[in-house]
């Protein structure tokens, strides 16, 4: 009752806040409850993990962020600089865990009516810094500390830029044409996309072009199968085995089952399991969008289409897809009450749901993550249906290259005959590839060439040696033992060479700051030794280390920076050493 008059009242707050003379900028609270008008969604950003967000000092994250980007003079901060770090970091401005924070600045931009500025140029106060990223600091927490799966993204992306590019020469292959909406697409096309498992994104070519998903909806009815009916109610109609066999061979295995969920057979399967198996009482209208909404969330709200007339299509010239239909019901493999009309409808709708290459990119990275979509949050599918799915890919999802895929690339995939690829790379991220131009088996040429170079630079085949002295292959992902070695040492050299905004990094991180080298030299004393006044003042105030440690011959910083000729920065330990 309470929390719904809070918002109830903030409602009314928000209409007086589209005037912006009735409103005081003085008063504190005015933001909050201008933007506070919905309950807030936390979904793995829990509260509790944002009362975790305390620096050992007991200051809140959002205030000890504020003042390390501060303008030390004015102490305001300007916007862009956070969108810097956030734009470096891979993450998009447009991530669903940052749109609390974006609509309360633009509402801020609005109500300030700063004519000369741009919302991302805005200059704000720490109080009011606090209130605009109060709901979205872990991941901005996380931004900042650059704790992150790729690290380094923009070297990552070079690379894959270079792969991208060395790909669109190839010719190869040709566009399909079993029906002639497929055949009407552009050879040239070529799109790339990739969403890690933290959601940074990256795409390039031509990434906002819809095409059909084709089979690589297959995985997808399978893992909601999985989800909702659990391993057992789904493999007593379907097997786990590679065929061998074309995706549309009219053939069974041993125990009268479809082969697996990857090819036809047992895809339908997947649909008459939606039908008869999951919320039976609902209708074919409801259970399309049962489907539908449900791929949507695991696409994190990006764009899922429909293709009316490649679904028209392919009915329309599906008597291989209809013979198998009725085989498995001569076989008696269908759950009991299938009408298989029905399900070959469900099918061929799925196979005509469009995506573009940078939302078949999220779909696929929540495979990558465990079934936890990476730009929501959301826990969408379970984990062990996920790696079920992530199993059946690898040994059946590229037709009848699935062997040789394993074997060269060791990832799960999947194809489909509209050209794309969506490869998987678990625990780090998903790549989704479009190039119509197919080889005979179905498999999109410039797909298979970026899937093999990606291996041949990047240790993510499942069975390369990771030891680094055996691999040549790089690994863009983040280290955390080697890192914490190598932290300790940069810290030194930044604190040498007086690199505050490196030492904001450190910081930030929880690498800890009073850390020493083998002669118990600190940070503190490297820069009092060389007259960094940024670095000393940074780290007694901000990071308030301890001013007067000493080191093997008993020197402390202060003592230091006059043994230098550094008098002003030794003068300014006299403010800590009473
Ligand atoms: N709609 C196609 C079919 O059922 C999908 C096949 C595919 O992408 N391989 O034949």
């Amino acid at each position: 009752m309470k929390s719904r008059r809070r918002a109830q009242e903030a409602g009314s707050m928000l209409l007086k806040y589209i005037q912006p003379s009735s409103v005081s900028r003085n008063n504190k609270n005015w933001f909050h409850s201008a933007v506070n008008t919905e309950p807030k969604v936390e979904l793995h950003t829990g509260a509790a993990v944002v009362d975790n967000l305390r620096n050992s000092d007991g200051k809140g994250i959002a205030e000890t962020v504020f003042n390390l980007y501060k303008n030390q003079e004015t102490h305001m901060m300007n916007m862009s600089e956070i969108f810097t770090v956030i734009e470096k970091s891979g993450i998009r401005r447009s991530d669903p865990r940052l749109a609390t924070f974006l609509s309360k600045l633009s509402i801020l931009h609005e109500h300030l009516g700063e004519k000369n500025t741009t919302l991302s140029n805005l200059h704000v106060d720490e109080t009011t810094f606090c209130q605009l990223t109060e709901d979205n600091l872990v991941l901005l927490n996380q931004i900042v500390r650059n704790d992150i799966i790729i690290p380094d993204w923009k070297s990552f992306t070079n690379q894959i830029t270079e792969m991208f590019n060395r790909c669109k020469d190839n010719q190869e292959g040709e566009v399909a044409s079993y029906i002639p909406q497929l055949s009407r697409y552009n050879p040239d096309l070529w799109g790339m996309s990739i969403c890690t498992i933290d959601g940074q994104r990256f795409s390039l070519g031509d990434v906002n072009e819809k095409f059909t998903l084709q089979s690589c909806v297959k995985p997808f009815t399978y893992a909601i199968c999985l989800s909702e009916l659990g391993n057992e109610g789904v493999h007593k109609y379907i097997g786990q085995e590679p065929s061998g066999r074309n995706f549309n061979d009219l053939s069974l295995d041993t125990s009268n089952k479809p082969h697996n969920p990857m090819l036809n057979a047992g895809a339908m399967m997947s649909c008459a399991l939606i039908l008869k198996k999951i919320f039976p009482c609902l209708g074919l209208a409801e259970k399309y969008d049962f489907l539908l909404n449900y791929l949507k969330r695991i696409a994190g709200g990006e764009f899922i289409g429909f293709n009316n007339s490649v679904f028209l299509s392919e009915r329309e010239n599906a008597y291989r897809n209809f013979a198998m239909a009725y085989y498995m019901q001569e076989n008696k493999c269908f759950p009991e009450g299938t009408d298989i009309h029905d399900c070959l409808d469900l099918y061929f709708q799925s196979c005509s749901l469009e995506v573009t290459s940078e939302s078949l990119s999220v779909l696929g990275a929540t495979l990558a993550n465990g079934g936890i979509c990476p730009i929501t949050g959301e826990n969408v599918l379970n984990a062990s249906s996920v790696r079920d799915t992530l199993s059946l890919m690898y040994s059946c999802g590229m037709y009848n290259y699935s062997g040789q895929f394993a074997f060269k690339v060791g990832l799960p995939a999947k194809s489909g005959v509209s050209g794309c690829v969506l490869l998987v790379i678990p625990n780090l991220m998903a790549v989704a590839l479009w190039s119509p131009p197919i080889d005979s088996i179905g498999n999109s040429e410039r797909a298979l060439q970026f899937c093999e170079e990606l291996v041949e630079v990047y240790s993510f085949h499942r069975f390369e040696n990771l030891n680094n002295l055996v691999s040549q292959k790089m690994d863009p992902r983040r280290q955390t033992h080697e890192l914490k070695t190598l932290n300790t040492l940069t810290l030194l050299f930044s604190a040498v060479a007086g690199d505050v905004s490196s030492l904001h990094r450190h910081y930030l991180q929880g690498v800890d700051m009073t850390i020493c080298d083998y002669d118990g030299r600190t940070a503190l004393h490297l820069a009092a030794a060389e007259g960094r006044m940024h670095a000393v003042k940074f780290l007694l105030e901000t990071c308030r280390v301890p001013p007067s440690p000493q080191d093997r011959w008993g020197h402390t910083p202060q003592e230091e920076a006059f043994r230098f000729g550094h008098d002003e920065v030794g003068r300014f330990f006299d403010n800590y050493l009473i």
